[in-house]
């Protein structure tokens, strides 16, 4: 789960991490409000979960509250990387001398929290590490003892020169693994990390992501979230228990069990095919999850064949086809359906769909090639 940067600032001020002061507005008067209170000279910062929204024009200096409400005005409603702002953190603009990148993330491919600092902040850090990679210092943490003061010394010291400024960020730098781990993150990062004309050391932009296997310990972090901010078909997926991953390809998928979903997606490229997603409507099913499935499936416009792939377990056939009767007729599919049920009531299974004018199969192989045909065709 993605946070905004007012949220993921309020994690590490929480963390006594240097963050100036900052509130949200959601329309150009309470902009310029907000500027009225912190004297004028402001950021106003477009509220996404997207990175790079300077170069997209999203964040914006501001001399006097009239044009906070005039860059609030032009800032709301914009679209960043396909995300539609609909706040914006209105913050007391920094003096800046210099800009360092610091942040924290899972690599998986390490099994260990890892650390990269830098002191090019403020631009792309994935360009930094493409062109200069000398310029980032990395290193990983072992999670069972944390990240000892004489490692945050160590990545501090590659930033700055001024001791003052090395202490500073040894400061910052532990305090923020002590963020990650306590909010659940997956990834934190401040970019950039701002050192003042007079020696301060400032985050004046944070982003953090919650690894969503955290959250049910963490209700605090959990409400967080934003659902008007992330995918329609995420949330509802969320909400119906469903697991489901878009992906590029246009053949719709709906499994049961994570293993036969990625065992079924291995099958339709096998065929040519491309998979439009990836959905594992779980072990036991109701037919509500059935129709919830097929609404988030037929949601995504590049779909031209949904194909059924139900091995029937603790997972009865014939609730799953209730589903499918029910979404037929209670929503408007016009795309066609391959399905394949077998296992636990598959006789009642395809004697509903029969009877819905559906015909089912039991060879995985068999639908998996139709649905890739169908798909070429359609
Ligand atoms: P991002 O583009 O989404 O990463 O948004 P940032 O919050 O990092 O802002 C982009 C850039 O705007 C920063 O790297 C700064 O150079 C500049 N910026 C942001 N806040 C301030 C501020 O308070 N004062 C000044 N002078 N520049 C700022
Ligand atoms: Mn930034």
């Amino acid at each position: 789960m993605d946070l905004h940067e007012y949220q993921a600032k309020e994690i590490l001020r929480g963390a006594e991490i240097p963050v100036p002061p900052g509130k949200v507005a959601e329309s150009p008067g309470e902009a310029e409000a907000l500027a009225g209170e912190y004297g004028g000279r402001v950021v106003v910062k477009a509220q996404v979960h997207t990175g790079g929204r300077g170069k997209a024009g999203g964040v914006k200096l501001a001399d006097s509250p009239g044009e906070a409400r005039e860059h609030a005005d032009a800032i709301l409603g914009m679209e960043i990387k396909g995300h539609r702002v609909r706040t914006v953190l209105v913050t007391p603009a920094e003096e800046i001398a210099g800009e360092a990148y610091v942040g924290v993330l899972m690599d998986r491919g390490a099994r260990a929290p890892v650390f990269m600092v830098s002191s090019e902040g403020g631009v792309d850090i994935e360009e930094v590490a493409r062109e200069t990679p000398e310029k980032i210092r990395k290193l990983e943490v072992d999670p069972r003892y944390g990240l000892l003061p004489h490692q945050a010394y160590w990545l501090a010291a590659s930033l700055y020169d001024a001791p003052g400024l090395i202490k500073q960020a040894s400061k910052i730098i532990s305090r923020l693994y002590r963020a990650y781990e306590d909010a659940g993150a997956s990834m934190v990062e401040i970019n950039p990390l701002i050192d003042t004309p007079d020696g301060v050391l400032k985050a004046i932009d944070a982003k953090m992501t919650i690894d969503d296997n955290e959250l049910f310990r963490r209700p605090d972090v959990a409400g967080y979230r934003d659902t008007s901010a992330e995918p329609w078909a995420e949330t509802k997926a969320r909400q119906a228990g469903l697991s489901y991953v878009k992906l590029d390809g246009d053949v719709g998928c709906c499994v049961n069990g994570a293993g036969l979903a990625m065992a079924t997606m291995d099958l339709v490229k096998y065929y040519g095919g491309e998979p439009a997603n990836f959905l594992d409507i779980g072990g036991s099913s109701s037919p509500e999850k059935v129709v919830a499935a097929l609404e988030i499936i037929t949601s995504d416009p590049n779909v031209k064949v949904i194909l059924f792939n139900i091995f029937g377990g603790i997972t009865r056939c014939d609730d799953v086809a209730n589903g499918i009767v029910e979404a037929i007729q209670s929503i408007d599919i016009d795309l066609p359906l391959v399905i394949r049920l077998t296992g636990t009531n598959e006789e009642e299974a395809v004697e509903i769909l029969e009877d819905a004018g559906l015909s089912a199969a039991t060879s995985m192989d068999e639908v998996v090639q139709r649905a890739v045909e169908t798909a070429g065709t359609g």
